[in-house]
Parts: C-alpha cells; sequence; structure tokens
C-alpha cells in the first residue's frame, strides 16, 4: 500500500472516534463497554483516599475491603443509555471497639438512588414545562422512577454558601396528577451560563413558595433582580413578598404564547362553526383548510381556500387571525431560543 492511502486511512480512523470529558470528580476511567443491549458502561475507580467513620466521625484510611459493585444510570451518549459502574470501597476504624467499616460514599451519587445526581438534575429540567409521562416515555425510565427523584429533592437542603450572587432565578410549576400531591414547584439560578436547581418544593403554594425565598440569606437574596415564572399569582406574590416590590417579574414567553395560542384557537373554532352554518357543504370542506396556518399552505391550496371562503370571511381570518399570532410570535423568535426550548415546536 503506497504511504499516500495509508495515511488516509490512518485520518479516516482518526475520526471515527473522539474523547468526551466524564465530567464526573474523584474518579478514574477502568474500562468502557456495551452490554448486549448496546448501553453504555463505564466502569470507574475513585482516587479519593479514606471515609470517615460512621461512630466516631474521624478519618479512617484502612482499607478493609471492595464492596459489590453498583450501577448508576448517567446522562446519554450519543443517544445511548449511559450506565457508571462503582465498586466501592470499605474502610475500617482502628479506634473504635470492633473496629467497624464504613463505605466510601462519592459526591455524585446518593447511594439510595439508581442514577447519578447529574441524571437526576437532568430529568427534573426535563419536567419543567413538560409532564412526568412525557419524560417517562422519552428516557424510558418509569414514571415511579420520576417521582422518587423529585421527592429525594424535596428533601435536599441546599448550601447557600456555595454561591455569590443569583441575579436571575426561576419558579416553575410541575404537575404530578397523581398520588398524594398535585404540583411541585421548582426553584431554578443561572450559575456561569449553567442552570442550576436551588429547590424542589413539596407544593406550589405562595406560602411554601415564600418561605423558600425567604430562607435565602439576606445578603444572597438582594443580589436576585429578576424572577421568571409562569403566570400563576401565587408565585408572583411570593417573589414580591419575600424579594421586595423592586424585583422584576418576568413571565417565561412560553406561558405567553400557550395564552395567546388558546386564545385563537378558540377564535378559529367559532369561526369554523360560523362558516359550517353559511357556506354549502363542498365550500365548507374547503374552508376547514384554514386550521392550518394561512403561511403553512401551499399556492394551491390558499388558491382554493379564497375561492372558497366568502371575500371578508378570508380577509378577516388573514388580517385578525394569522396576523396576529404572527405578529406575537415573531418578537419571540427574534429574541432567540427560549430556555424552555418549545421553539423546537413551531407556534
Ligand atoms: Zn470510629
Amino acid at each position: 500500500m503506497c504511504l499516500y492511502l495509508k495515511i488516509l486511512e490512518k485520518r479516516q480512523a482518526m475520526h471515527k472516534t473522539f474523547e468526551i470529558p466524564l465530567d464526573i470528580p474523584d474518579v478514574t476511567i477502568e474500562q468502557v463497554e456495551t452490554n448486549r443491549h448496546g448501553d453504555v458502561v463505564i466502569t470507574v475507580k475513585s482516587t479519593l483516599e479514606g471515609t470517615y467513620c460512621h461512630r466516631c466521625g474521624k478519618k479512617i484510611t484502612k482499607v478493609y475491603a471492595e464492596d459489590r459493585a453498583i450501577t448508576f444510570r448517567h446522562l446519554s451518549i450519543l443517544g445511548r443509555k449511559t450506565f457508571i459502574r462503582l465498586r466501592p470501597v470499605r474502610y475500617q476504624c482502628l479506634s473504635c471497639d470492633g473496629n467497624p467499616t464504613t463505605t466510601q460514599q462519592l459526591s455524585w451519587y446518593n447511594p439510595r438512588s439508581a442514577y447519578t445526581k447529574p441524571y437526576e438534575e437532568h430529568i427534573l429540567f426535563g419536567i419543567v414545562n413538560s409532564t412526568i409521562h412525557d419524560v417517562s416515555i422519552k428516557e424510558d425510565i418509569g414514571c415511579e422512577a420520576i417521582m422518587g427523584i423529585i421527592d429525594r429533592h424535596i428533601q435536599v437542603k441546599i448550601d447557600w454558601n456555595t454561591f455569590t450572587r443569583l441575579d436571575v432565578i426561576g419558579i416553575d410549576e410541575i404537575s404530578l396528577k397523581k398520588g398524594h400531591r398535585d404540583f411541585v414547584a421548582i426553584i431554578t439560578g443561572r450559575i456561569d451560563n449553567k442552570t442550576v436547581i436551588l429547590g424542589v418544593l413539596s407544593d406550589r403554594k405562595k406560602a411554601t413558595v415564600k418561605l423558600f425565598l425567604s430562607d435565602i440569606p439576606q445578603k444572597l437574596r438582594q443580589t436576585i433582580h429578576t424572577v421568571c415564572s409562569d403566570m400563576y399569582d401565587g408565585f408572583i406574590y411570593a417573589a414580591k413578598e419575600a424579594l421586595g416590590k423592586q424585583v422584576k417579574i418576568v413571565i417565561d414567553r412560553f406561558h405567553v404564547a400557550k395564552l395567546y395560542r388558546k386564545g385563537l384557537d378558540t377564535l378559529r373554532k367559532q369561526e369554523l362553526r360560523r362558516l359550517k352554518k353559511a357556506l354549502p357543504a363542498d365550500r365548507f370542506h374547503v374552508a376547514k383548510l384554514y386550521r392550518k396556518g394561512l403561511d403553512t399552505l401551499r399556492k394551491q391550496e390558499l388558491r382554493r381556500l379564497k375561492k372558497a371562503l366568502p371575500a371578508e370571511a378570508y380577509k378577516g381570518l388573514q388580517g385578525a387571525m394569522w396576523a396576529l399570532r404572527k405578529k406575537l410570535t415573531f418578537p419571540i423568535y427574534a429574541f432567540g431560543l427560549c430556555s424552555c426550548g418549545f421553539l423546537a415546536h413551531p407556534l
């Protein structure tokens, strides 16, 4: 084989794989493999030495044994389910009577969960402006498991000392629609261009949200200048009362769009009902085309529609409905992508 071909082949081979950081602290990767389902399984080993004795609290470094392997679901890689496998190290205390042992635990997982913390957060972000059922299907994870993630996060107390300022926070509600709770609220912040979860609240009541916001240390609370929320009164009043009247309330574009689209949809249905009575059946059949947006119709369809409808109905439709929708939607497009990513769906 000539040298040129060899180099070409080598280059092509080089572009078939790439490296991505695992982004999980205190571990090294021992092995990466795919299981029989095609899932990625990454076996890791702790790089931290020692742990704290569960009885006396002293640091212990005498290795006793390795526990059996535990596996956590992690963020998917290239659409493949990804799991992290770890054998935690058990250490022995030489000071306590009976030399009890304590298993080392790393910061990126909760031993009671089958998911890594980044994956649990990914699920929580997923259900904001969506439903548990949708996320359950998309992620191939049970609804009960998602409820478990929510429940675990309700109990987590955030360490406010890790923040120097908050600037903008978001308050979103999540509808559970079953079980003992109807709604929970998620409070998020933007830190270094990354959305982080500040708290998951057991309900969406004004008092609960106010209590959470009032609990933020005063110095940090004063750095919040904007609250993004849906149009739910309870959130808006809770924010005003806990953070002061000067705080700006921004209504999420997703919720505004949802409301005006609902209004236009009602108008469209009324107009269709009116036309059903006013037009002969064959012309009404064509009129049904205007269920679609005028801008999405093909030229031929548009001509048929124009012909079938009385002039004032067509004009009214074009002027009042589609133009209004376009007018309201355009600024949303002009501002760029919304945090909830709803622009993935045509408005
Ligand atoms: Zn001890």
